[in-house]
């Protein structure tokens, strides 16, 4: 006899999947090969993970909840190929992962940018994410300038990787249901990055200084984060952007090239 179901934890965000044709769609466009290394991230009752296990031959999974690791190690015993780990998905060290590893995850909503942030900086062991996300935070990923879903997110994700919408899923899709809709989207790693950057840490501080008050124009954003604004001034000019504009309008290429200025024009200060 199999033991029963845990009862589901919304803190962890356990709305597991009970609808067998969108674990079909999810293997479909995951378009596994059978070497390739697969992780799982919250494998919750293992609807998916089963189906995994079908497809590739090394599976490993990170579930925080131990109820559900029990639980998975009854009735996933017959998957041999299942390397189940009790974990944090914040906190795996998944710069240990085998090259080439793709993840494939139903991300819990409260976790999904956190884990995505974890995931691309350790993008060089990764090659392709298929993640179930909040149709909302799916949406930012694949948002261009001038639209209201453009962000950090977008810049970001857009920099390391090429993100597609796959498909939605309904609510109905789940037990318990979540109140929100959810979409499939995959993440294809890249090789280099969309635009060159001298200094990635100052992108990324430049992209968050830009966005940090998105209704403010640039010059008085990057004022507010402490960026000296004669520098920020010299930057912008050299870069060819107006400083009355927004953040919003700004694309990867004039990110790249703002980042690259504020960067030369500090170094030669110095
Ligand atoms: N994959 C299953 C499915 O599709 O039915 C479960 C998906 S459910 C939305 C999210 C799963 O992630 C739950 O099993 C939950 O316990 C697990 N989880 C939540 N926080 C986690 C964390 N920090 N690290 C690893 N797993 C986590």
């Amino acid at each position: 006899m199999p033991p029963p179901f845990p009862p589901p934890r919304k803190r962890l965000g356990q709305h597991f999947l009970i609808d067998p044709n969108i674990v079909r769609k999810i293997i479909t466009v995951s378009a596994l090969h059978r070497d390739d290394p697969v992780l799982e991230i919250g494998p919750g009752r293992g609807i998916l993970t089963r189906a995994l296990c079908g497809e590739v031959s090394r599976v490993m999974a990170i579930e925080i909840d131990p109820r559900l690791v029990t639980y998975l190690t009854h009735v996933l015993a017959d998957c041999s190929n299942l390397d189940l780990r009790l974990g944090d998905a914040l906190t795996f060290p998944y710069r240990t992962l085998p090259e080439g590893t793709v993840v494939v995850a139903n991300l819990p909503y409260y976790l999904s940018t956190p884990v995505l942030f974890a995931l691309l900086k350790s993008r060089a062991r990764l090659s392709r994410m298929v993640l179930m996300l909040q149709t909302e935070v799916a949406q930012r990923l694949i948002a261009g300038p001038g639209t209201r879903d453009y962000g950090i997110l977008s810049v970001l994700v857009q920099y390391w990787a090429t993100p597609s919408l796959g498909f939605r899923v309904s609510p109905t899709c789940f037990r318990p249901q979540p109140k929100v809709g959810s979409t499939v989207v995959t993440l294809h790693v890249r090789k280099h990055s969309a635009v060159q950057v001298a200094d990635e840490t100052l992108f990324v501080r430049t992209v968050r200084a830009a966005f940090a008050h998105r209704r403010k124009t640039l010059s008085n954003s990057f004022r507010h984060e402490g960026f000296p604004p004669e520098i920020v001034a010299r930057a912008l000019a050299e870069a060819g952007i107006t400083p009355s504009r927004r953040a919003e309008t700004l694309t990867l290429t004039d990110f790249a090239a703002l980042a690259n200025r504020l960067g030369g024009i500090g170094a030669n200060e110095r």
